[in-house]
């Protein structure tokens, strides 16, 4: 089992899907836990005191992660991203960064919605950390203290932004998701800001992950819409795509070149070019943002499998790949129960 595996390394061959996507990134969530209640992501009424979160025994833990990144990268993978929940609750993701550092040709990135970044940006760059990226949806601190119903003040995010800066986390990428008729006059005063700071600021289309959002159609505010409201202010222009499978559409300003992007999962599905796999916090590994199955890989590492077999199943999920979910989006596929984005991680 191992010889081919070495032989499509040395050659550089990827691993391809049955629609010939080659196996490039994974992203890993670390925790089912965050400590906002984005009212589009983790809705209280669901994700209440009462809700069954995974117990720390059912986590992968840091050696099982470093041992599945080892085996992903052996599969071509050159980029990671820590994700969640929120991934900065996790105790100790130093240490976690620390161990995949270790590998210095791996993108090595995270996901987080800044409320701990203020505190943890320096440990997460000493510990080799390469950048990050921000969720943020406001500036209006109100706007944004109501979206992440824990009253949560913006402040406290621009602060770890700009600490995450100072460190040196570089290039900062902030996420803004957009719905329609809660926070579409966020969107202008965001570009401004983070055209000033220089920060790439991407707009993402509310998608239906999950099912507990209450996801419909007249929600989601277009990307065309976001490019034209900001093209009149602020001139922008398209930016060459850096390489496949990148999910954002590339703009830049035309006056400075600071570059803004737009995800649209929803309008422009770009599924043709997905190359990324997801690891659950308890070791399921999904092919697809919007699945409603998984494949267990803790079972696996908790049993006497070897570095061949865990490797031969990541091959066999992969080369069996053929989900398309958002090409193939309608009214009824929206109602699946699709396993949440907490859960799965962004
Ligand atoms: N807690 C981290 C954070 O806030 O970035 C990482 C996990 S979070 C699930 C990842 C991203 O998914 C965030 O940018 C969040 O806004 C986005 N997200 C969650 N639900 C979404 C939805 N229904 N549509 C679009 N983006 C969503």
């Amino acid at each position: 089992m191992s010889e081919p595996r070495l032989i499509d390394r040395i050659e550089n061959r990827p691993l391809l899907d049955t629609r010939g996507r080659p196996l490039r990134d994974l992203r890993i969530s670390v925790t089912d836990r965050c400590n906002f209640r984005c009212t589009y992501c983790m809705p209280k009424e669901v994700f209440g005191k009462d809700f069954q979160f995974l117990e720390r025994s059912q986590l992968l833990s840091f050696g099982e992660i470093h041992r599945m990144v080892r085996l992903f990268r052996d599969q071509g993978v050159e980029k990671i991203r820590i994700t969640g929940g929120e991934p900065l609750v996790r105790r100790k993701l130093e240490r976690l960064i620390e161990m995949l550092a270790y590998w210095d040709d791996l993108d090595l990135t995270l996901t987080t919605n800044g409320s701990l970044l203020k505190q943890k940006a320096r440990d997460l760059k000493n510990a080799g950390l390469k950048r990050v990226t921000v969720s943020l949806d406001s500036l209006d601190d109100a706007v944004f203290r109501s979206m992440n119903d824990v009253d949560f003040p913006v402040q406290n995010v621009l602060e770890g932004i700009e600490e995450a800066a100072t460190v040196g986390l570089n290039p900062i990428k902030v996420n803004m998701v957009v719905k329609r008729g809660v926070n579409e006059n966020s969107v202008l005063p965001m570009a401004r800001y983070f055209k000033q700071k220089g920060y790439t600021l991407r707009f993402i289309e509310f998608m239906d992950v999950g099912a507990t959002n209450g996801w419909r159609m007249e929600h989601v505010v277009p990307s065309r819409e976001l490019v034209e409201m900001i093209n009149r202010e602020m001139p922008i222009e398209p930016v060459e795509a850096g390489y496949r499978g990148e999910v954002a559409e590339r703009w830049r300003y035309v006056d400075d070149g600071v570059e803004v992007g737009f995800i649209s999962s929803v309008t422009q599905a770009f599924c043709r070019d997905c190359t990324r796999a997801r690891l659950s916090a308890e070791g399921q590994l999904y092919t697809c943002l919007f699945a409603t199955r998984g494949t267990d890989f803790r079972g696996p590492l908790r049993s006497d499998a070897s570095d061949e077999d865990i490797a031969a199943l990541i091959r066999q999920v992969w080369t069996g790949r053929a989900d398309r979910y958002s090409e193939v989006r309608t009214a009824e596929t929206a109602q699946l129960r699709k396993v949440e984005m907490s859960y799965i991680g962004g």
